[in-house]
């Protein structure tokens, strides 16, 4: 029996021959199993167990390889994919090597910046210096919003700078990988230029708002003057010859080469809404902007009416600013001044200027229309009554209830001043309320037993605003019954602009009014275009000749062969006529040869106030009011 130290050197020797065999086996690609030729039981085993282990990992190495040589096919395929959609895409690509500090930019990210070559060993800094000074800002936020972890992704529009001198528009987008601790790996994605879409109105091919606002904002930084034209299209007659063509399309297509070719070429000719376009220009240091923009303008103004006025329906409405009127910090200054011109221009239909005389005026209205709201409250929106006399003996018939709004530091302010400002803010149901309640006030007073004959009557102006509610029919009649008063103390005044809009809703007020027996009288007779038809379609009880035919009246003339037909349509329709306006006695002696008709004017009394009316009520008799006795003196703050 061997001793246990011959074992154990039998058996060392066995473990270094089964290991020399090991490495010649890996040498030889796991080919040689691994022979003993121990009867060690032990050692047998082990060899086993070996050769077991070998063939396993003979196995498993070869799969390994196979997988290798599909991943790097992979690699490959996937890696001429990506060279194919980079170069074949309009955009440029970027990968950030964030742990290395390394970026790589595609060919087309050079290309799209006007680069002809690419940049050795660039870094982000290479990117981020080429953006416009403005938008760094914000696409450092966004990077650092991604980089922490707060965004997704990457979506950002900014300018870069293009190598042939300009900005030109990006949208740039990314994403990021992360390693396993969370910290931003690779970060890519893609730049696209958009600087077309973003600055191109593409129904017209012109520069649209955000472009306009671009160029504005590079004068301001360029410390430069400017001015801003703003106009707009604001009738199209669906009759007319161009919009028969191809609408109004058609229309802008025409407006913007009449401007591109008609106006200077370093303006800047931009479209800002569907019917509104822009003329932008730089004005050199030299000249006077101011007027320089007016002498645009009036060219601008003569050259649409040559153009489309005369030959069609259409109306412009226009709006100028020139940056040195104004202390301009920010494109929206501007922009907003601009409008507010056009606005104006667009209500009281004139051209406007952004100058001292607009921002008075704006001013005075703002002031006004504080007052208004005021005055409805505190009594300061009073009705001034206009004396109106009627028949052979001009016997005090009634009066016309005049608005008026009183302040202490300016007098009274005439309506012709504040009705289109309380129109414009909605406020004409409050300030016709104010003076109907104050008018029945005075009717209230005349008929509490002072006057004896005929109710003296108040006739009270109404506006569109008014009436459009629906609900002024039912208002004044409870008016009427609040105050105790019969429908024959009012009569209710109104022009044909109230009728234009809603007419169907002014007609059933109308006949409710009408049929409660109160009278309604048509306004200004004659001077709109359908003064005829709406005396046959309204029920109407009254016409007031205007006074633009009693001026100057003189029986020759063709005036008094107007008023006589007026006349004698108004006797036919059995309709009451007022003439308006009356301030000589030469105009009366006229009107008095043809027929003897309610009259009212300056020749017998200027609108008084409350006290001043009662006196004259109170002092009614049969005697006819003398021509001579007039309750105050004429003029024209009465
Ligand atoms: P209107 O209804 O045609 O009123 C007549 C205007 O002519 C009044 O001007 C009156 O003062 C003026 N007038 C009267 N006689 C003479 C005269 O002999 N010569 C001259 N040159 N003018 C004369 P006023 O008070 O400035 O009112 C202007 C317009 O404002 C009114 O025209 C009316 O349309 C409107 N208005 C006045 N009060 C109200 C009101 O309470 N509500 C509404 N909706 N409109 C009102
Ligand atoms: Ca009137
Ligand atoms: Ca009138």
């Amino acid at each position: 029996m061997a001793s246990e130290a011959q074992q154990l050197a039998e058996m060392k020797a066995l473990v270094e021959g089964i290991a020399d065999q090991l490495c010649e086996t890996v040498d030889n690609n796991f080919d040689i199993r691994v022979h003993t030729d121990s009867d060690n039981v032990q050692a047998q085993k082990l060899s086993l167990l070996i050769n077991f282990l070998l063939e396993n990992v003979r196995r498993n190495v070869g799969q390994l390889a196979e997988l290798n040589e599909k991943l790097e096919t992979k690699v490959e395929e996937r890696t001429e994919l990506l060279d194919l959609v980079i170069s074949g895409t309009d955009d440029g690509v970027w990968i950030w090597y964030f742990t290395e500090h390394r970026i790589e930019f595609s060919e087309k990210w050079y290309s799209m910046l006007g680069l002809s070559q690419s940049e050795h060993n660039p870094s982000p800094r290479y990117w981020t210096k080429r953006v416009h000074p403005r938008d760094r800002a914000r696409l450092y936020t966004a990077i650092r919003a991604l980089i922490e972890g707060r965004q997704s992704s990457l979506n950002i529009e900014y300018r870069v700078y293009h190598a042939s001198g300009g900005y030109r528009w990006m949208l740039c987008r990314g994403a990021c990988t992360r390693n396993s601790a969370g910290q931003p790996h690779l970060f890519a994605g893609t730049q696209t230029d958009i600087t077309e879409l973003k600055s191109i109105d593409p129904k017209s091919g012109l520069p649209n708002e955000h472009y306009l606002r671009e160029c504005i904002g590079d004068a301001i930084d360029d410390g430069e003057d400017f001015s801003l034209i703003l106009f707009s299209i604001d009738q199209v007659d669906s009759s007319s010859a161009l919009d028969e063509q191809s609408g109004i399309g058609y229309l802008q297509e025409l407006i913007s080469k009449a401007l591109v070719t008609g106006i200077d070429i370093e303006a800047v000719i931009a479209r800002v809404s569907t019917t509104t376009f822009a003329v932008f220009k730089r004005l050199p240091e030299s000249s006077e902007p101011a007027a320089a923009t007016v002498r645009d303008v009036s060219r601008l103004v003569s050259m649409f009416n040559e153009a489309f006025c005369k030959k069609t329906q259409i109306r412009f409405s226009l709006g100028s600013m020139t940056s040195c009127e104004l202390l301009l910090t920010k494109v929206e200054d501007a922009m907003n001044a601009a409008w507010s011109v056009l606005r104006h221009s667009k209500r009281y239909g004139c051209i406007q200027h952004y100058d001292q005389a607009y921002r008075e005026d704006v001013s005075r209205r703002l002031s006004i229309e504080e007052k208004l709201r005021k005055g409805v409250k505190n009594g300061c929106v009073q009705p001034w009554f206009q004396p109106i006399y009627s028949g052979r003996n001009k016997q005090l018939v009634g009066f016309e209830a005049l608005a008026r709004l009183v302040c202490p530091e300016k007098g009274k302010i005439s309506p012709a001043e504040f009705v289109p400002i309380a129109e414009q803010k909605s406020l004409m149901w409050e300030v016709g309320e104010c003076i109907l309640r104050q008018s029945m006030l005075l009717a209230k007073v005349m008929s509490g037993g002072i006057i004896t004959r005929k109710p003296c009557y108040v006739a009270v102006n109404v506006s569109a605003q008014q009436l459009v509610t629906g609900k002024f029919a039912d208002f004044v009649l409870a008016l009427l019954d609040e105050y105790r008063l019969t429908p024959d103390y009012l009569r209710l005044e109104l022009t044909e602009s109230v009728l234009v809009d809603n007419f169907d809703v002014v007609r059933s007020q109308l006949s409710v009014l009408r049929q409660a027996g109160i009278k309604i009288a048509l306004d200004d007779f004659g001077t709109g275009y359908s003064s005829l038809s709406y005396i046959r379609h309204l029920p109407i009880d009254v016409i007031k000749i205007d006074r633009s035919f009693i001026t100057d009246l003189d029986s020759q003339d063709r005036k008094a062969a107007i008023v006589k037909t007026i006349l004698s349509l108004a006797e036919l329709l059995k309709l009451d006529v007022v003439a308006e306006g009356v301030e000589t006695s030469e105009e009366l002696a006229v009107l008095n040869a043809i027929q003897n008709l309610s009259v009212q004017g300056f020749l017998f009394s200027p609108p008084v106030n409350e006290r001043e009316a009662l006196t004259l009520v109170k002092g009614l008799n049969d005697t006819p009011v003398n021509q001579s006795v007039k309750v105050m003196s004429v003029g024209p703050d009465n």
